[in-house]
Order: C-alpha cells, then sequence, then structure tokens
C-alpha cells in the first residue's frame, strides 16, 4: 500500500522543487535492491528498475554476479540501460 501511494505523491509533487533535494536520495530509500553484485542502487519499480528473467541477465552478466533468489531478478535503471545496450548489439551481429 504504502509503496503505491508513494510513488503517486512524487508525480504530484512536479514543478514544485527547487532542484536543493536532488540528489541521491530524491527518491528516497527503495524496497528492492539491484541484483547485480557490487550495484547498492534500488531497483523498485518507482526508481525506474526492471525485473528479468534471470536467463537474460546471465546473457550480459556472468551468473556468479547476479544475487538474488527466483526466475526473475530486479535490476536497477543504470543496470537495465546497461542490460538493454548489450543486447542490442548481441541483435546487430546477426549475419
Ligand atoms: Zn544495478
Amino acid at each position: 500500500m504504502g509503496f503505491k501511494s508513494k510513488a503517486r505523491k512524487a508525480r504530484g509533487e512536479s514543478g514544485k522543487s527547487e532542484g536543493q533535494k536532488r540528489r541521491r536520495k530524491e527518491l528516497g530509500d527503495g524496497e528492492k535492491p539491484c541484483c547485480i553484485k557490487g550495484c547498492d542502487k534500488w531497483a523498485d519499480k518507482s526508481h525506474g528498475g526492471r525485473s528479468i528473467a534471470f536467463d537474460n541477465l546471465a546473457d550480459v552478466w556472468d551468473e556468479d554476479d547476479l544475487v538474488g533468489e527466483g526466475r526473475r531478478l530486479a535490476i536497477c535503471k543504470p543496470c537495465y540501460r546497461h542490460y538493454k545496450k548489450e543486447k542490442k548489439e548481441d541483435e546487430s551481429q546477426t549475419w
């Protein structure tokens, strides 16, 4: 419950912020940490995180670098961007 209302609040406040809070913590703490080893960012949806199937992640990172359980793991936004980039390059190599 608290999760959703938090995201809504952040949206409604656009235009009101003056940039003085534009630091790392602008979104507050998340609930889901990124599953990539060594990454300490949040993978919550409100933080731009995504959940990706383990198999797909294993194409980009070593399995040893994936921390988490289950078929899908949550990754943060920067990691997702990296993932997407790697995947794209992968696809463009078909010939
Ligand atoms: Zn990450």
